[in-house]
Order: C-alpha cells, then sequence, then structure tokens
C-alpha cells in the first residue's frame, strides 16, 4: 500500500510524508517537531516507523523543524550538497570582523593561553582571520577554566548541544541523478526558485508515480517533461494574481514572487494543467497557497477550468492542500 499525506502545505511550513512497501519518508519538514509529530499522529502515522526525511530546498518553510525531528528520531536528512551547505549557513551565519578586531582578538587568546600554558605562543600563526575558529578556541578556554573534570573538547568537532547544525547523518543527492530510500525511488529535477539548489522529485513505490513539484517561478520544459505518467501530482498553486498585485506585500516582494524564481501562480498552473500536463493523474493537489494572495476556491475554479473534460471518477480528482491542518491520506 502506497500512502501520500500533506501534513502541511504553504509559506508557514510544508511536510508531506510519504509511504511504500517497507519505507516511510518525509519530504520537507517545515513544521515544528512537536506540530510534525502531532500532524503524523491525526493523520495516522507514526512518526517512531520514519526512515529518512528528503529535503527540497533550504527556505524555512521547508527545513523548520528540520534538526529537532532528525536527531529526535536518530534518521538521515538527503539534501543536495549546495542545499546542505545553505541550510548550515543560515543556522550559523558568520559574524564580520574587522582585520583590527581580528588582531585584538588573537592578542586576548594569546595572553589567555600564555596564563595557562607557558609554550603556548603560535595563536597567531594562522593565515588569515577565521572569526568562527577563534570563537570556538575562546569557548574551549572557557570550558577548561569552567570544568577542570571533564575532557576538553577539539573545536572543531563541537558536540550536538554546541553545533546547531548537527543531524545523526547526512546524504546527497543530485538533480538528474535517482536514487533510492528503502522501497521508494527519487528522482530529483531542478525547478527555478531562489534557493541554493531547489528540486522537485517524482517518488516511485509499488510502481505507483507521485509528482512533488512547488516553489517554482515557472514550468520548465524538463519540469513539464518529469511531470508525466503520474498517479498524483502536487503542483503549486500559489497566488492570484489580481491579488498579489493589489494586496500588502511590498514592491520587492511582490516583484520577487513573480519572478522566474519565486513562485507559480494560480493561471500558470492552471497553463500547465491544461497544455502539456497528460491528464493521467488520478489525484491533482494543488499545494503552496498564499493565505494573503490567494482564495481557495480561486485555485479550485482555475484548476477546475483547466482540467475540464478531464475529471473523472478515476483521473484528475483535485484536491486542495492545507496550511493548519493534514489533508486526509491518498491511498493507492
Ligand atoms: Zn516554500
Ligand atoms: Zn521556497
Amino acid at each position: 500500500m502506497v500512502r501520500f499525506t500533506v501534513l502541511a502545505s504553504g509559506s508557514k511550513g510544508n511536510c508531506t510524508v510519504i509511504s511504500g512497501g517497507h519505507t516511510r519518508i518525509l519530504v520537507d519538514a517545515g513544521l515544528s517537531c512537536r506540530e510534525l509529530f502531532r500532524r503524523m499522529k491525526a493523520a495516522g502515522e507514526d512518526p517512531a516507523t520514519l526512515d529518512a526525511i528528503v529535503i527540497t530546498h533550504e527556505h524555512q518553510d521547508h527545513v523548520n523543524g528540520l534538526a529537532v525531528t532528525a536527531r529526535k528520531l536518530g534518521i538521515p536528512v538527503y539534501f543536495t550538497e549546495p542545499t546542505h551547505r545553505a541550510w548550515m549557513r543560515w543556522l550559523t551565519p558568520r559574524r564580520q570582523m574587522s582585520y583590527a578586531q581580528w588582531l585584538e582578538l588573537c592578542r586576548k587568546q594569546a595572553a589567555e593561553r600564555q596564563a595557562e600554558v607557558v609554550t603556548a605562543t603560535a595563536i597567531c600563526d594562522a593565515v588569515e582571520p577565521d572569526p568562527e575558529e577563534g570563537e570556538a578556541e575562546v569557548q574551549a578556554v572557557a570550558a577548561e577554566q569552567n570544568d577542570t573534570v571533564a575532557e576538553p573538547k577539539p573545536a572543531t568537532q563541537p558536540s550536538m548541544k554546541e553545533d546547531p547544525t548537527w543531524l545523526p547523518a547526512v546524504e546527497y543527492f543530485q538533480a538528474g541523478q535517482s536514487f533510492s530510500i528503502g522501497d521508494i525511488r527519487l528522482d530529483p529535477f531542478t525547478i527555478p526558485h531562489d534557493a541554493a539548489d531547489p528540486v522537485g522529485f517524482v517518488l516511485t513505490a509499488e510502481r505507483v508515480r507521485m509528482g512533488y513539484a512547488t516553489d517554482l517561478g515557472y514550468v520548465t520544459p524538463n519540469v513539464k517533461q518529469q511531470l508525466k505518467g503520474l498517479d498524483l501530482l502536487l503542483l503549486e498553486s500559489n497566488h492570484d494574481l489580481e491579488m498579489l498585485r493589489d494586496g500588502p506585500y511590498p514592491w520587492s516582494v511582490k516583484q520577487r514572487v513573480l519572478s522566474r524564481v519565486g513562485h507559480l501562480s494560480n493561471d500558470a498552473a492552471s497553463e500547465f494543467l491544461s497544455t502539456a500536463y497528460d491528464g493521467q493523474a488520478a489525484y491533482v493537489i494543488l499545494g503552496h497557497l498564499s493565505e494573503n494572495n490567494n482564495l481557495p476556491e480561486l485555485a479550485r475554479v482555475a484548476a477546475e477550468r483547466a482540467l475540464l473534460g478531464r475529471a473523472s471518477l478515476l483521473a484528475n480528482r483535485l484536491v486542495l492542500a492545507e496550511q493548519h491542518q493534514p489533508l486526509v491520506p491518498i491511498i493507492f
């Protein structure tokens, strides 16, 4: 049995559970761990049975509960390498430091070390300033002073508590290269969006093919190609163009959403559904609806119009994913 359960979809958090065979994975972890577990249980899914988390891109609404959830469950996280790096940078922003400040830090560290160990004289030998390393060394010295019993930890291997980016295991994948997690096969593809290396997926389990395509500025030829022969399609239908234009967002944000690396409008989703889409999916789920610049009825009517003549009992049943509650699991 294959189950596709959208726990949340929208700019306040995205998270979907997909299970097939003996495998159960989470695509994106944009809810807090507590809320994620609550919704999984509400949807009849046991969080303890999750095998892995897969991340589409590093925006907060896709990774908010990632570290806590992965640690609590002790499961691996799959990223592309640029997405993993961007996520780490987001969690550990580098502190800017002038050359004068760096020299001052070196001087302080040298003084501290000399007070502790007479032979320590080479602290300023580094070729270039590294504020993070400097900070870690200061912390290590402080830790030694506070607690003479504990073994001092190497500065390069911070513990889980010290390092907000620590994960039980990290696996890398690349757009265009299929990989499997247990019984689920994933085909990641590049999407145009303002993130480091954003992807969508076609996930296959027990011969059921599910497309996952949200957070994309437009439907590229390659995305059109990927989203064929699906049994289920989760497609972004982010905003109504008029509501966005007349809405409360500042001009710069409107430009970002509308851009080729922003989000898919109702019109753009409909354009895809009425042209390139092959009409084969049993379910079409509209997702990532904006709460400020869209109304569920506008998204629904636009998609229904696009699917006119294709909707039937067997195909293209239209479902709207929600931000604040999980969808009823779709079962194959
Ligand atoms: Zn998003
Ligand atoms: Zn995004």
